[in-house]
């Protein structure tokens, strides 16, 4: 049985007594929101804290709601502290952002998802299957860079760790162009999702010891002279649970008469960072969602510049020539969600 070490556990009763704690603790606290990955991750011996810090009781990181700037268009803002299965089904998420919904839905499986929470998806840690192991399994081997090693099992000689973004949500919420609201003891900033994330697979997010992460903001779809879509592709082992071996996203808006007038296609699972693929709306524009053909080039761009690592299981090159048909169901399943509706 893996056994937990030795840590103190605090509950803070509001935002900013735990920007207080992290404000003091810095890089010696861990956050836990669900705590479906951070669970198993202590018990292999990954993060080794003096404190954690328990965010379930943030009543005020909760919720859905949109926020009118004026009459016509709405933010969807969600607070970090949202569950997964609050998300995948909530009505104002499936009208504004069903790529969204279909993404939460696709996380794990039901039970980590009625825990695991949006922030604790934003956030998660890169995964590799070097470092996804217990300590005895790692020690093994001699660890690798990102704990405890000095050498990379996935690139020989190399000098950073490359393990893979892996969160279902990031990929949709870039595609979504969302932005995230970051909170400390020194004030609050705002971050495009596209900006957060760097690539490294030690650390892949722009985020300080002493923040947290308080809301992600989607912004408000088009309503008038035209529609927004948004879909969610993964490739895993089961239906259910695994991790993503490939992760894809589509948004796209159509003009009055139907055709794309913008697109935006984001890959992830292959790096530290989700990957925007550059062309795609010059290569959309004018052309129907549904046009195999059309799909069939988009997705023939995204695997020019997409290229697996070992790192996630599942052969790597399998998993990019899985490319063009994961690109396909994501325009697909937008196109089966329907458009983005007022709410
Ligand atoms: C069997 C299994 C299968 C899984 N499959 C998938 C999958 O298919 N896809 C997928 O994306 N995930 C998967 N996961 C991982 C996990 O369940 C989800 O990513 C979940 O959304 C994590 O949310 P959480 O609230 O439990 O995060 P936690 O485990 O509590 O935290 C995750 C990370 O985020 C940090 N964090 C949490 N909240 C904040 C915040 N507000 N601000 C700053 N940092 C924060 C934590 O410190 C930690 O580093 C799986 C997990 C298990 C156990
Ligand atoms: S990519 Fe290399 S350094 Fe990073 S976790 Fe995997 S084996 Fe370790």
């Amino acid at each position: 049985m893996l056994r937990l070490q030795p840590f103190d556990f605090v509950k803070p009763q509001s935002v900013d007594e735990a920007l207080g704690l992290l404000a003091k603790h810095g890089r010696n606290a861990k956050l836990i929101a669900g705590g479906t990955d951070v669970m198993p991750n202590l018990k292999h011996g990954l993060y080794q804290p003096e404190i954690v810090i328990g965010l379930a009781d943030l009543a005020e990181l909760r919720g859905v709601a949109i926020e009118r700037d004026n009459q016509e268009d709405g933010t969807l803002a969600i607070g970090a502290m949202t569950t997964l299965e609050e998300i995948e089904s909530h009505p104002l998420v499936i009208a504004h952002a069903p790529g969204l919904a279909q993404a939460a839905h696709a996380v794990a499986g039901p039970t980590q998802r009625t825990m695991g929470t949006l922030g604790g998806n934003v956030c998660l840690d890169t995964r590799c299957v070097w470092i996804n192991q217990t300590h005895f399994w790692r020690k093994s081997l001699g660890f690798c860079l990102k704990k405890d090693g000095t050498a990379c099992h996935v690139v020989e000689g190399g000098k950073s760790c490359v393990a893979a973004a892996s969160n279902d949500t990031a990929t949709m919420l870039c595609a979504l162009d969302a932005t995230l609201v970051i909170r400390s003891a020194r004030g609050a900033r705002t971050v495009a999702i596209r900006d957060f994330y760097k690539p490294d697979g030690i650390f892949n997010q722009r985020l300080e010891p002493d923040e947290l992460l308080a809301q992600v903001r989607v912004p408000a779809p088009r309503f008038t002279g035209g529609a927004t879509w948004s879909g969610y592709a993964k490739l895993r082992a089961r239906a259910s649970i695994d991790f993503p071996k490939l992760s894809v996203a589509a948004a796209f808006t159509t003009d009055a008469a139907g055709a794309i007038d913008d697109a935006t296609l984001v890959v992830s699972a292959i790096a530290a960072t989700p990957r925007l693929i550059s062309g795609i709306a010059e290569l959309a524009r004018g052309g129907r969602a549904d046009d195999l053909a059309l799909l069939a080039r988009l997705g023939e761009r995204a695997q020019k510049v997409t290229v697996p690592l070992t790192n996630i299981d599942g052969d790597a090159a399998w998993r990019r020539q899985m490319v063009p048909v994961f690109v396909k169901r994501a325009f697909l399943a937008a196109k089966a969600a329907g458009a983005a509706t007022a709410v």
